[in-house]
């Protein structure tokens, strides 16, 4: 079987492919909390009126005229997709493939590099310098050479923060490359590249509902850029990808963004001292963030990942270090406690 594989799949692992047991789950940048009973009944009327028997409105139309107002741009700048993944894998088959390149930063969200991979695309590594910031140069360089598509998450996953708005404005203004700007965090850290999409058509931004909105479950992504962009990416869509029900509900959700600035607020408030006792921490290196998580650094990162794993608590490790997702106030207390015991009885032992 495997000789019929394409080669490039063959070395790519499949994304949570099992499940991991645990009692505290802070690994993937969920939200701690689920939608209230109010807005569950609101989704339950709209349940009501789907026609299920029926194909979803192709256009997304309804969910684009509330994006639009949300985000600040027109309808015909907009995408939706199931989950920005979605969204990346669109632009990999539009403007990736055999002999063009995936430029992006090193460490990054992983699924560049994995559908870059999938989709034919070289992958290009760019390792991130000093203080986690953006070798801008050097991309812009590796963006000349060939045909090339730039992603750049804004803030950065794992590292937590956003790079300097100059370097990444540097790219977008020096390459003719497409630049993805991933702003999957956006709420969380309120910068963003929105406000540049008139002034560069080869600028893209995407977004996503799992975040802020507390959405994971019903895989939903936009994407915002020039109009022609959109119209390249037509071509590869699938028909009617955003199916009925996640189109109704994230309509709703786009209604109550008082609850979403709500929950975003806590979830900050409990970043930022989640933060401060990390610092308090021997042994411990945080490094400060406009997400949902925290990127640390330990000398042992193994041990303690699986020390806080046999105590029902799962993190997740990531390039040298290992990354909490912000939880309930008690999830985080618990991390916490549970990471000083790993820490001190390390040492003892
Ligand atoms: N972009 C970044 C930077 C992410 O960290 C994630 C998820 N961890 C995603 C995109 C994926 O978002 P979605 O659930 O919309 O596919």
């Amino acid at each position: 079987m495997e000789r019929l594989i394409r080669p490039s799949i063959l070395g790519i692992a499949p994304y949570n492919a099992k499940p991991i047991p645990c009692r505290v789950k802070l690994d993937i940048m969920e939200s701690p909390y689920d939608l209230p009973q109010g807005i569950k009944s609101k989704i339950k009327d709209a349940v009501q009126r789907i026609h299920f028997n029926l194909y979803p409105d192709p256009e997304a139309g309804t969910l684009k005229e509330g994006l639009a107002d949300y985000a600040g741009v027109s309808p015909d700048m907009i995408l939706v997709g199931n989950g920005s993944d979605e969204l990346i894998l669109y632009l990999l088959l539009c403007f990736g493939g055999e002999g063009r390149r995936a430029i992006f930063p090193e460490p990054t969200f992983s699924m560049y590099s994995t559908l870059a991979k999938i989709t034919g695309t070289e992958t290009y590594p760019v390792p991130l310098g000093e203080g986690f910031e953006l070798n801008d140069s050097k991309m812009i360089d590796r963006a000349k050479e060939k045909p090339s598509i730039v992603f750049i998450a804004y803030p950065n996953n794992p590292t937590g923060d956003c790079f300097k708005r100059e370097k990444v404005l540097r790219i977008i203004r020096e390459t003719d490359s497409l630049v993805v700007i991933d702003e999957a965090y956006y709420e969380f850290s309120k910068e963003g590249f929105a406000a540049d999409l008139s002034a560069y058509k080869n600028l893209v931004i995407i977004r996503t509902f799992s975040k802020c909105f507390g959405l994971a479950g019903i895989r939903c992504g936009y994407l915002m850029a020039d109009a022609e962009v959109i119209s390249w990416l037509n071509k590869v869509r699938l028909p009617y990808n955003l199916n009925s029900l996640s189109q109704e509900i994230a309509v709703i959700l786009l209604a109550e963004k008082a609850w979403m600035e709500k929950i975003t607020g806590e979830i900050i408030c409990q970043r930022d001292w989640l933060y401060n006792e990390l610092l308090k921490i021997q042994g411990i290196k945080p490094y400060q963030s406009k997400t949902n998580f925290i990127y640390f650094e330990t000398d042992n990162p193994d041990k303690v990942y699986s020390r806080l794993l046999a105590d029902g608590i799962l993190i997740k490790q990531v390039s040298a270090g290992l990354r909490v997702t912000i939880g309930k106030a008690e999830e985080n207390q618990e991390f916490l406690d549970k990471l000083i015991f790993s820490c001190s009885s390390k040492k003892i032992s």
